[in-house]
């Protein structure tokens, strides 16, 4: 784009040096460099398209490491394509920075460069313009025709399952802000929750042949399965006693505290999926033989609603309210 904010030389300079040859995928035709990408999709696929923004000091801090800002703007595209059971394929940039930093640039790129490898996905092209510092990444990927995992799928009795524990960013968050300390032992692995989410592809797509319904956990568990649930035309019951925990939330809050983070914490970027009574087993079976996690945290009911359960057999609706309740 040309402007009277961005100075065509040094742009494409940097452009060149920073986003050319990011990552690597064979669908990609013509990537960085003319007007426009061209990318194929191979016949009896679909594309799945999503986009993501992040903005400084609202979804991160400013003044966070570049590479892991990098890192994350992708990731939570990946997670978002993940939920869809798709095999990410290329990506689109869209960078606005208040000034040229070029060793910033250059860990945001690394940072990129770094997730984009791991998962055989190329950045095809984008914009790069002078504002305060704003990151939008549109992600693409392909899925066999009519085999995207939606959330209006579930159905009374799946089970409803998710990918790891949860909470630990929003904890993360928490450290922080210094709204609280925790043993050191654990610092690396919960901030890496906030920093670096692991976005479930290799999930999403085992998922494929035996979920219902899928969705990631970006809001919050509550919010985020409340949509899957709506959608569905269905109610659900979560096992409050049964939610998994990591080691850093379980020595640092208590059993209550960490059942509101797991609840509403957001951020998480696991996968939340319901899969019928008939193929649990296959499933589980499946996930372990790829060396992937699930964990059972409830069932899919008549009843509308969403319903916390206590293993004491006490049940109440759960409330509806978003991440913002902690802070
Ligand atoms: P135009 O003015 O034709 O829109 P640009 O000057 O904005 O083109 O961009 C030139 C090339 O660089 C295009 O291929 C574009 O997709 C790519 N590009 C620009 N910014 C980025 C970025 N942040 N990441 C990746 N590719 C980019
Ligand atoms: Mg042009």
């Amino acid at each position: 784009m040309s402007s009277p904010t961005s100075s065509s030389r040094s742009e494409f300079d940097l452009i060149k040096r920073y986003f050319t040859g990011l990552g690597n995928n064979q669908f990609v035709k013509l990537g960085v460099g003319d007007d426009a990408a061209i990318t194929s999709i191979p016949a009896g696929y679909e594309l799945v398209t999503t986009v993501d923004t992040l903005v400084a000091d609202v979804h991160f801090f400013a003044d966070t490491a570049p590479e892991l800002i990098g890192y994350k703007s992708l990731a939570v595209n990946l997670s978002d394509l993940a939920a869809m059971s798709a095999t990410p394929v290329w990506f689109t940039l869209s960078l606005a920075v208040p000034e040229i930093d070029e060793s910033w640039l250059q860990a945001f790129s690394r940072g990129l460069t770094d997730l984009a490898l791991q998962y055989s996905v190329a950045l095809v092209g984008g914009d790069t313009v002078r504002g305060p510092l704003t990151i939008t990444i549109q992600a693409c990927g392909i899925v066999e025709q009519g085999k995207a995992l939606l959330r209006d799928g579930a159905k009374v009795g799946d089970g409803i399952y998710i990918t790891g524990p949860l909470g630990d960013a929003r904890l993360a968050l928490e450290l922080l802000k210094g709204d609280r300390t925790i043993d050191k032992t654990y610092l690396t692995a919960c901030c890496d929750k906030l920093h670096k989410p692991v976005a479930r592809i290799k999930e999403g797509l085992l998922l494929k042949e035996f979920a219902n319904a899928a969705i990631d956990i970006s809001d919050g568990l509550v919010a985020d399965l409340s949509h899957v649930l709506q959608r569905s035309d269905v109610g659900a019951r979560i096992f409050l006693d049964d939610l998994p925990v990591s080691d850093a939330m379980r020595k640092s809050v208590s059993e209550s505290e960490s059942q509101n983070r797991s609840l509403y914490g957001g951020d998480d970027y696991e996968l939340c999926f319901t899969v019928p009574t008939d193929k649990q087993d296959a499933m589980l079976s499946k996930m372990k033989a790829n060396d992937c996690v699930v964990y059972r945290i409830g069932t899919i009911a008549r009843e509308k609603g969403l319903f916390g359960v206590h293993t004491d057999g006490d049940a109440s609706l759960l409330e509806q309210r978003g991440y913002d309740h902690f802070s």
